[in-house]
Protein backbone atom coordinates (compact mmCIF):
# COMPACT_ATOMS: atom_id res chain seq x y z
CA UNK A 1 0.00 0.00 0.00
CA UNK A 2 2.81 2.61 0.51
CA UNK A 3 3.31 2.26 -2.84
CA UNK A 4 0.35 4.08 -3.57
CA UNK A 5 -0.56 6.66 -1.53
CA UNK A 6 0.02 8.94 -4.46
CA UNK A 7 -2.69 8.18 -7.20
CA UNK A 8 -6.34 7.98 -7.43
CA UNK A 9 -8.15 5.11 -9.28
CA UNK A 10 -11.72 4.77 -10.98
CA UNK A 11 -14.16 1.94 -9.90
CA UNK A 12 -16.84 1.99 -12.32
CA UNK A 13 -20.08 0.13 -13.13
CA UNK A 14 -19.42 -3.70 -12.35
CA UNK A 15 -17.00 -2.41 -9.57
CA UNK A 16 -19.92 0.15 -8.19
CA UNK A 17 -22.34 -2.81 -8.22
CA UNK A 18 -20.57 -4.69 -5.36
CA UNK A 19 -19.18 -1.77 -3.85
CA UNK A 20 -22.97 -0.69 -3.28
CA UNK A 21 -24.08 -4.07 -2.67
CA UNK A 22 -22.05 -6.85 -0.65
CA UNK A 23 -19.23 -4.61 -0.27
CA UNK A 24 -21.91 -2.19 1.53
CA UNK A 25 -23.25 -5.00 3.19
CA UNK A 26 -19.57 -5.93 4.82
CA UNK A 27 -19.62 -2.17 5.83
CA UNK A 28 -17.88 -0.04 3.60
CA UNK A 29 -19.10 3.80 3.74
CA UNK A 30 -18.40 5.50 0.38
CA UNK A 31 -18.45 9.15 1.93
CA UNK A 32 -16.39 7.86 4.38
CA UNK A 33 -13.89 6.96 1.35
CA UNK A 34 -14.45 10.33 -0.33
CA UNK A 35 -15.86 8.92 -3.60
CA UNK A 36 -16.64 11.55 -6.25
CA UNK A 37 -19.50 11.00 -9.38
CA UNK A 38 -18.16 12.83 -11.91
CA UNK A 39 -20.72 14.69 -14.63
CA UNK A 40 -19.02 14.31 -17.64
CA UNK A 41 -16.74 12.67 -19.57
CA UNK A 42 -14.92 14.83 -22.58
CA UNK A 43 -12.00 13.24 -25.28
CA UNK A 44 -10.09 16.60 -25.62
CA UNK A 45 -7.76 17.42 -28.49
CA UNK A 46 -4.61 17.01 -27.27
CA UNK A 47 -3.29 20.12 -29.24
CA UNK A 48 -5.91 22.73 -28.62
CA UNK A 49 -8.36 21.03 -26.66
CA UNK A 50 -11.54 21.27 -29.58
CA UNK A 51 -14.01 18.60 -28.04
CA UNK A 52 -14.27 15.63 -29.72
CA UNK A 53 -16.45 13.27 -27.93
CA UNK A 54 -18.76 13.93 -25.05
CA UNK A 55 -21.26 11.99 -22.95
CA UNK A 56 -23.19 12.70 -19.77
CA UNK A 57 -22.00 10.23 -16.81
CA UNK A 58 -25.87 9.99 -16.51
CA UNK A 59 -26.36 7.87 -19.62
CA UNK A 60 -23.82 5.03 -18.56
CA UNK A 61 -25.50 4.67 -14.96
CA UNK A 62 -28.47 4.97 -16.41
CA UNK A 63 -28.44 2.04 -18.90
CA UNK A 64 -26.25 -0.09 -16.35
CA UNK A 65 -28.35 0.80 -13.25
CA UNK A 66 -24.96 1.57 -11.23
CA UNK A 67 -23.02 4.83 -10.96
CA UNK A 68 -19.31 5.23 -11.32
CA UNK A 69 -17.16 6.20 -8.75
CA UNK A 70 -13.43 8.26 -8.44
CA UNK A 71 -11.44 7.77 -5.20
CA UNK A 72 -7.86 8.59 -3.94
CA UNK A 73 -6.04 5.34 -3.50
CA UNK A 74 -5.34 5.87 0.51
CA UNK A 75 -8.90 7.04 1.26
CA UNK A 76 -10.63 3.80 -0.46
CA UNK A 77 -8.12 1.84 0.99
CA UNK A 78 -8.31 3.00 4.39
CA UNK A 79 -12.18 2.41 4.30
CA UNK A 80 -11.97 -1.11 2.89
CA UNK A 81 -9.39 -1.91 5.97
CA UNK A 82 -11.65 0.12 8.68
CA UNK A 83 -14.71 -1.71 7.31
CA UNK A 84 -12.99 -5.19 7.46
CA UNK A 85 -11.49 -4.69 10.62
CA UNK A 86 -14.70 -3.31 12.57
CA UNK A 87 -16.63 -4.88 15.37
CA UNK A 88 -19.58 -3.88 13.53
CA UNK A 89 -19.21 -5.56 9.76
CA UNK A 90 -19.72 -9.10 9.26
CA UNK A 91 -17.99 -11.92 10.56
CA UNK A 92 -15.18 -12.46 12.56
CA UNK A 93 -12.74 -9.40 12.82
CA UNK A 94 -9.76 -10.74 10.73
CA UNK A 95 -6.11 -10.13 12.54
CA UNK A 96 -3.64 -7.86 10.53
CA UNK A 97 -0.37 -8.45 10.66
CA UNK A 98 1.77 -5.27 8.46
CA UNK A 99 5.27 -5.88 7.19
CA UNK A 100 4.74 -9.52 6.74
CA UNK A 101 7.04 -10.62 3.27
CA UNK A 102 5.78 -13.28 1.87
CA UNK A 103 8.59 -15.46 0.63
CA UNK A 104 6.72 -18.67 -0.58
CA UNK A 105 3.21 -20.46 0.10
CA UNK A 106 3.85 -24.61 0.53
CA UNK A 107 0.75 -25.63 -0.75
CA UNK A 108 1.11 -29.46 0.64
CA UNK A 109 1.08 -27.97 4.17
CA UNK A 110 -1.21 -25.10 3.55
CA UNK A 111 1.95 -22.49 4.91
CA UNK A 112 3.03 -19.50 3.61
CA UNK A 113 6.42 -18.72 4.74
CA UNK A 114 7.40 -15.05 5.25
CA UNK A 115 11.10 -13.95 4.81
CA UNK A 116 11.18 -13.47 8.72
CA UNK A 117 10.94 -17.15 9.00
CA UNK A 118 7.60 -16.75 10.51
CA UNK A 119 4.91 -19.61 9.15
CA UNK A 120 1.20 -19.04 8.71
CA UNK A 121 -1.00 -21.86 8.24
CA UNK A 122 -4.55 -21.98 6.67
CA UNK A 123 -7.48 -24.14 5.13
CA UNK A 124 -7.08 -21.83 2.14
CA UNK A 125 -4.94 -19.28 1.40
CA UNK A 126 -5.37 -16.63 -1.03
CA UNK A 127 -2.26 -14.81 -2.91
CA UNK A 128 -3.02 -11.11 -3.10
CA UNK A 129 0.47 -9.84 -3.76
CA UNK A 130 0.14 -8.20 -6.92
CA UNK A 131 2.55 -8.56 -10.45
CA UNK A 132 5.72 -9.30 -8.97
CA UNK A 133 3.63 -12.16 -6.58
CA UNK A 134 6.01 -14.22 -4.56
CA UNK A 135 3.55 -16.37 -3.26
CA UNK A 136 2.24 -17.31 -6.87
CA UNK A 137 5.69 -17.69 -8.24
CA UNK A 138 6.29 -20.56 -5.62
CA UNK A 139 3.22 -22.20 -6.26
CA UNK A 140 3.32 -22.04 -10.25
CA UNK A 141 7.10 -21.22 -11.25
CA UNK A 142 7.94 -17.94 -12.52
CA UNK A 143 4.76 -16.35 -13.83
CA UNK A 144 5.44 -14.42 -16.90
CA UNK A 145 4.91 -10.65 -17.37
CA UNK A 146 5.47 -8.93 -20.69
CA UNK A 147 6.52 -5.11 -21.04
CA UNK A 148 3.98 -2.97 -23.13
CA UNK A 149 6.62 -0.12 -24.50
CA UNK A 150 4.72 2.46 -22.31
CA UNK A 151 5.21 3.51 -18.77
CA UNK A 152 2.59 6.28 -16.43
CA UNK A 153 3.26 9.04 -14.47
CA UNK A 154 0.86 9.70 -12.04
CA UNK A 155 0.66 12.62 -10.12
CA UNK A 156 -2.17 14.55 -7.98
CA UNK A 157 -3.07 18.35 -8.09
CA UNK A 158 -5.09 20.73 -5.80
CA UNK A 159 -8.47 21.32 -7.83
CA UNK A 160 -8.33 25.02 -6.07
CA UNK A 161 -4.49 25.37 -7.62
CA UNK A 162 -6.16 24.34 -10.79
CA UNK A 163 -9.11 26.94 -10.49
CA UNK A 164 -6.86 29.57 -9.49
CA UNK A 165 -4.31 30.07 -12.28
CA UNK A 166 -5.42 31.10 -15.98
CA UNK A 167 -3.22 29.27 -17.58
CA UNK A 168 -5.12 25.78 -16.49
CA UNK A 169 -8.68 26.76 -15.02
CA UNK A 170 -10.00 25.66 -18.25
CA UNK A 171 -9.47 21.57 -17.07
CA UNK A 172 -10.97 21.93 -14.25
CA UNK A 173 -14.48 24.14 -15.74
CA UNK A 174 -16.84 21.40 -14.69
CA UNK A 175 -16.62 18.32 -12.93
CA UNK A 176 -15.91 16.15 -15.93
CA UNK A 177 -13.45 13.33 -16.59
CA UNK A 178 -10.97 14.22 -19.38
CA UNK A 179 -9.20 12.36 -22.07
CA UNK A 180 -6.49 13.41 -24.36
CA UNK A 181 -4.93 11.66 -27.12
CA UNK A 182 -1.56 12.96 -28.39
CA UNK A 183 0.61 11.08 -30.99
CA UNK A 184 1.94 7.92 -29.39
CA UNK A 185 0.76 9.08 -25.34
CA UNK A 186 -2.35 10.03 -23.79
CA UNK A 187 -3.57 11.89 -20.99
CA UNK A 188 -6.45 10.84 -18.21
CA UNK A 189 -7.41 13.22 -15.72
CA UNK A 190 -10.10 13.15 -12.98
CA UNK A 191 -11.16 14.34 -9.92
CA UNK A 192 -11.20 12.20 -6.21
CA UNK A 193 -10.79 12.62 -2.87
CA UNK A 194 -14.09 14.82 -2.16
CA UNK A 195 -13.09 16.99 -5.55
CA UNK A 196 -10.22 18.20 -3.53
CA UNK A 197 -7.63 16.27 -5.98
CA UNK A 198 -7.06 15.85 -9.81
CA UNK A 199 -5.20 13.06 -10.70
CA UNK A 200 -3.36 12.61 -13.72
CA UNK A 201 -2.16 9.50 -15.73
CA UNK A 202 0.49 10.48 -18.14
CA UNK A 203 1.33 7.69 -20.65
CA UNK A 204 3.94 7.79 -22.87
CA UNK A 205 6.34 4.76 -25.05
CA UNK A 206 8.97 4.07 -22.51
CA UNK A 207 11.14 0.98 -23.16
CA UNK A 208 13.83 1.43 -20.82
CA UNK A 209 14.33 -1.75 -18.21
CA UNK A 210 12.14 -0.78 -14.80
CA UNK A 211 12.26 -4.22 -13.70
CA UNK A 212 13.98 -3.33 -10.59
CA UNK A 213 11.99 0.25 -10.44
CA UNK A 214 8.63 -0.30 -11.39
CA UNK A 215 7.24 2.51 -9.06
CA UNK A 216 10.20 4.91 -9.52
CA UNK A 217 9.95 8.50 -8.35
CA UNK A 218 10.36 11.29 -11.62
CA UNK A 219 11.53 14.87 -11.79
CA UNK A 220 8.05 17.17 -12.35
CA UNK A 221 10.87 18.81 -15.28
CA UNK A 222 11.20 14.92 -17.09
CA UNK A 223 7.13 15.13 -16.94
CA UNK A 224 6.87 18.43 -18.28
CA UNK A 225 9.22 17.90 -20.97
CA UNK A 226 7.30 14.90 -22.23
CA UNK A 227 4.07 16.50 -22.84
CA UNK A 228 5.64 19.78 -23.63
CA UNK A 229 4.02 19.72 -26.91
CA UNK A 230 0.34 19.26 -25.67
CA UNK A 231 -1.98 21.99 -25.11
CA UNK A 232 -0.17 24.89 -22.85
CA UNK A 233 -2.89 23.82 -20.14
CA UNK A 234 -1.24 20.60 -19.85
CA UNK A 235 2.73 21.83 -18.67
CA UNK A 236 1.47 24.49 -16.53
CA UNK A 237 -0.42 21.93 -14.79
CA UNK A 238 2.37 19.21 -14.91
CA UNK A 239 4.48 21.37 -13.07
CA UNK A 240 2.36 22.07 -10.44
CA UNK A 241 3.09 18.35 -9.38
CA UNK A 242 5.15 18.02 -5.98
CA UNK A 243 4.84 14.05 -5.63
CA UNK A 244 5.45 12.33 -8.76
CA UNK A 245 5.59 8.72 -9.73
CA UNK A 246 6.14 6.56 -12.86
CA UNK A 247 5.19 3.13 -13.58
CA UNK A 248 6.21 0.74 -16.08
CA UNK A 249 3.14 -0.80 -17.58
CA UNK A 250 3.41 -4.75 -17.94
CA UNK A 251 0.73 -7.34 -18.70
CA UNK A 252 0.61 -10.72 -16.81
CA UNK A 253 0.43 -13.65 -19.58
CA UNK A 254 -2.73 -14.94 -19.60
CA UNK A 255 -2.91 -17.78 -17.06
CA UNK A 256 -4.86 -21.36 -17.69
CA UNK A 257 -5.51 -21.58 -14.07
CA UNK A 258 -5.47 -19.44 -10.88
CA UNK A 259 -5.79 -22.30 -8.35
CA UNK A 260 -3.78 -25.35 -6.54
CA UNK A 261 -5.01 -27.24 -3.53
CA UNK A 262 -5.98 -24.48 -0.87
CA UNK A 263 -4.04 -21.60 -2.77
CA UNK A 264 -5.92 -18.98 -4.94
CA UNK A 265 -4.61 -15.82 -6.80
CA UNK A 266 -6.81 -12.39 -7.29
CA UNK A 267 -5.87 -9.16 -8.27
CA UNK A 268 -2.70 -8.24 -9.93
CA UNK A 269 -1.21 -11.34 -9.31
CA UNK A 270 -3.41 -13.35 -11.11
CA UNK A 271 -4.18 -10.99 -13.56
CA UNK A 272 -2.33 -7.81 -14.16
CA UNK A 273 -3.06 -5.73 -16.75
CA UNK A 274 -2.61 -2.34 -18.82
CA UNK A 275 -4.59 0.96 -17.08
CA UNK A 276 -5.95 1.41 -20.51
CA UNK A 277 -9.80 0.10 -19.89
CA UNK A 278 -9.45 0.94 -15.93
CA UNK A 279 -10.70 -2.80 -15.15
CA UNK A 280 -7.61 -4.50 -13.02
CA UNK A 281 -8.93 -3.26 -9.65
CA UNK A 282 -12.58 -3.62 -10.63
CA UNK A 283 -11.70 -6.99 -11.83
CA UNK A 284 -9.94 -7.99 -8.19
CA UNK A 285 -13.32 -6.90 -6.53
CA UNK A 286 -14.94 -9.29 -8.67
CA UNK A 287 -12.65 -12.11 -7.54
CA UNK A 288 -13.25 -11.42 -3.82
CA UNK A 289 -17.02 -11.19 -4.82
CA UNK A 290 -16.51 -14.79 -6.33
CA UNK A 291 -14.16 -16.21 -3.11
CA UNK A 292 -16.95 -15.04 -1.01
CA UNK A 293 -19.52 -16.67 -2.81
CA UNK A 294 -17.58 -20.29 -4.03
CA UNK A 295 -16.09 -20.64 -0.63
CA UNK A 296 -19.71 -19.96 1.14
CA UNK A 297 -20.09 -22.67 3.55
CA UNK A 298 -16.57 -24.30 2.37
CA UNK A 299 -15.04 -26.82 4.83
CA UNK A 300 -11.45 -28.03 5.18
CA UNK A 301 -12.23 -30.95 3.20
CA UNK A 302 -13.77 -29.25 0.80
CA UNK A 303 -11.96 -26.21 -0.02
CA UNK A 304 -10.00 -27.36 -2.85
CA UNK A 305 -12.68 -28.20 -5.16
CA UNK A 306 -14.65 -25.14 -3.77
CA UNK A 307 -11.78 -23.31 -5.26
CA UNK A 308 -11.82 -24.99 -8.46
CA UNK A 309 -15.66 -23.81 -9.35
CA UNK A 310 -13.87 -19.73 -8.51
CA UNK A 311 -11.17 -20.72 -11.44
CA UNK A 312 -13.79 -21.68 -13.84
CA UNK A 313 -15.73 -18.51 -12.91
CA UNK A 314 -13.12 -16.60 -13.38
CA UNK A 315 -9.96 -17.81 -16.08
CA UNK A 316 -12.29 -16.83 -19.18
CA UNK A 317 -13.60 -13.76 -18.23
CA UNK A 318 -10.28 -12.35 -16.88
CA UNK A 319 -9.10 -13.43 -20.27
CA UNK A 320 -11.20 -11.71 -22.30
CA UNK A 321 -10.95 -8.90 -20.19
CA UNK A 322 -6.80 -8.54 -19.94
CA UNK A 323 -7.32 -9.16 -24.44
CA UNK A 324 -9.77 -6.13 -24.36
CA UNK A 325 -7.42 -4.13 -22.35
CA UNK A 326 -4.63 -5.07 -24.57
CA UNK A 327 -6.19 -3.64 -27.68
CA UNK A 328 -7.12 -0.44 -26.35
CA UNK A 329 -3.32 0.47 -25.80
CA UNK A 330 -2.38 4.14 -27.12
CA UNK A 331 -0.13 2.00 -29.54
CA UNK A 332 -2.96 0.60 -31.36
CA UNK A 333 -5.55 3.43 -30.96
CA UNK A 334 -3.96 6.70 -31.84
CA UNK A 335 -5.89 9.46 -32.40
CA UNK A 336 -8.81 9.52 -33.96
CA UNK A 337 -8.68 5.70 -34.71
CA UNK A 338 -10.57 5.10 -31.69
CA UNK A 339 -13.35 2.38 -32.89
CA UNK A 340 -16.01 3.59 -30.75
CA UNK A 341 -18.31 0.71 -31.90
CA UNK A 342 -15.76 -2.35 -30.06
CA UNK A 343 -15.11 0.19 -27.14
CA UNK A 344 -19.10 0.41 -26.10
CA UNK A 345 -18.93 -3.65 -26.86
CA UNK A 346 -15.80 -3.92 -24.22
CA UNK A 347 -17.63 -1.72 -22.31
CA UNK A 348 -20.70 -3.77 -22.36
CA UNK A 349 -18.57 -7.04 -21.47
CA UNK A 350 -17.25 -5.05 -18.30
CA UNK A 351 -20.20 -3.40 -16.89
CA UNK A 352 -23.21 -5.41 -17.47
CA UNK A 353 -21.79 -8.42 -15.96
CA UNK A 354 -23.27 -9.05 -12.48
CA UNK A 355 -20.77 -11.52 -11.10
CA UNK A 356 -22.69 -12.63 -7.95
CA UNK A 357 -25.76 -13.93 -10.00
CA UNK A 358 -23.25 -15.94 -12.53
CA UNK A 359 -21.44 -17.20 -9.08
CA UNK A 360 -24.67 -18.19 -7.65
CA UNK A 361 -25.67 -19.83 -10.74
CA UNK A 362 -22.21 -21.88 -10.74
CA UNK A 363 -22.38 -23.01 -7.52
CA UNK A 364 -25.89 -24.45 -8.16
CA UNK A 365 -24.49 -26.52 -11.39
CA UNK A 366 -21.85 -27.95 -9.51
CA UNK A 367 -24.56 -29.33 -6.71
CA UNK A 368 -24.27 -26.51 -4.30
CA UNK A 369 -27.78 -25.05 -3.87
CA UNK A 370 -27.39 -21.31 -2.72
CA UNK A 371 -29.75 -18.53 -4.01
CA UNK A 372 -29.33 -14.78 -3.75
CA UNK A 373 -31.93 -14.33 -0.69
CA UNK A 374 -31.28 -10.45 -1.32
CA UNK A 375 -30.87 -8.50 -4.65
CA UNK A 376 -29.93 -5.12 -2.86
CA UNK A 377 -27.08 -6.47 -0.59
CA UNK A 378 -25.82 -10.20 -2.52
CA UNK A 379 -26.80 -11.78 0.40
CA UNK A 380 -26.54 -15.20 -0.23
CA UNK A 381 -27.79 -18.48 1.57
CA UNK A 382 -28.41 -21.96 1.26
CA UNK A 383 -31.41 -23.27 0.24
C1 LIG B 1 -1.16 3.82 -14.05
C2 LIG B 1 -2.21 2.85 -13.56
C3 LIG B 1 -3.53 3.26 -13.45
C4 LIG B 1 -4.53 2.37 -13.06
N1 LIG B 1 -5.81 2.79 -12.96
C5 LIG B 1 -6.79 1.90 -12.64
C6 LIG B 1 -8.16 2.32 -12.53
O1 LIG B 1 -8.46 3.50 -12.71
N2 LIG B 1 -9.10 1.40 -12.23
C7 LIG B 1 -8.80 0.08 -12.01
O2 LIG B 1 -9.70 -0.72 -11.75
N3 LIG B 1 -7.50 -0.33 -12.07
C8 LIG B 1 -6.50 0.54 -12.37
N4 LIG B 1 -5.20 0.12 -12.41
C9 LIG B 1 -4.88 -1.26 -12.03
C10 LIG B 1 -4.87 -1.39 -10.52
O3 LIG B 1 -3.96 -0.44 -9.97
C11 LIG B 1 -4.46 -2.77 -10.09
O4 LIG B 1 -5.20 -3.71 -10.83
C12 LIG B 1 -4.69 -2.98 -8.59
O5 LIG B 1 -3.91 -2.11 -7.83
C13 LIG B 1 -4.36 -4.42 -8.22
O6 LIG B 1 -4.52 -4.58 -6.85
P1 LIG B 1 -3.78 -5.76 -6.10
O7 LIG B 1 -4.16 -5.60 -4.66
O8 LIG B 1 -4.06 -7.06 -6.77
O9 LIG B 1 -2.24 -5.50 -6.31
P2 LIG B 1 -1.34 -4.32 -5.76
O10 LIG B 1 -2.11 -3.05 -5.76
O11 LIG B 1 -0.06 -4.39 -6.50
O12 LIG B 1 -1.12 -4.71 -4.23
C14 LIG B 1 -0.32 -5.83 -3.90
C15 LIG B 1 -0.02 -5.75 -2.43
O13 LIG B 1 0.73 -6.90 -2.06
C16 LIG B 1 1.84 -6.48 -1.29
N5 LIG B 1 2.92 -7.46 -1.54
C17 LIG B 1 3.67 -7.59 -2.65
N6 LIG B 1 4.55 -8.61 -2.51
C18 LIG B 1 4.32 -9.12 -1.28
C19 LIG B 1 4.90 -10.19 -0.56
N7 LIG B 1 5.87 -10.95 -1.08
N8 LIG B 1 4.43 -10.46 0.69
C20 LIG B 1 3.42 -9.71 1.23
N9 LIG B 1 2.84 -8.68 0.59
C21 LIG B 1 3.28 -8.40 -0.66
C22 LIG B 1 2.18 -5.09 -1.80
O14 LIG B 1 2.90 -4.38 -0.80
C23 LIG B 1 0.80 -4.52 -2.03
O15 LIG B 1 0.26 -3.99 -0.84
C24 LIG B 1 -4.18 1.00 -12.79
C25 LIG B 1 -2.85 0.59 -12.88
C26 LIG B 1 -1.86 1.50 -13.27
C27 LIG B 1 -0.45 1.02 -13.39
Amino acid sequence: MNEELGAAITLSINASRLLRSSIERAGFDKVKAGYVEAEKFQELHWKDLSVILEWQSSLVTERYKEPWWYFSRKDVHEELKRAALSPDGLGSIPRLVLGAHVERVDVQSHTAVLSSGERFQGDVIIGADGIRSASGNSVFGKLQTVPEGLSAYRCMIRSEKLKENPATAILVDSTKVLMLIGPNRRIVAYPCSNWNWINFVCIFPDNKDRRLQWNDTVTVQEMVETFQDFHPSIPAALSMASNTGIWQLRDRVPLQTLVKGCYAMIGDAAHAMGPHQGQGACQALEDAEALRITLKGATRCDVSARLKIYDELRVERIAKVMEYTRAMAPSTTDSREVNHTTTQTYSDYYWSYKITQDAVALMRKHGHALKVVDEVTGEVEFE
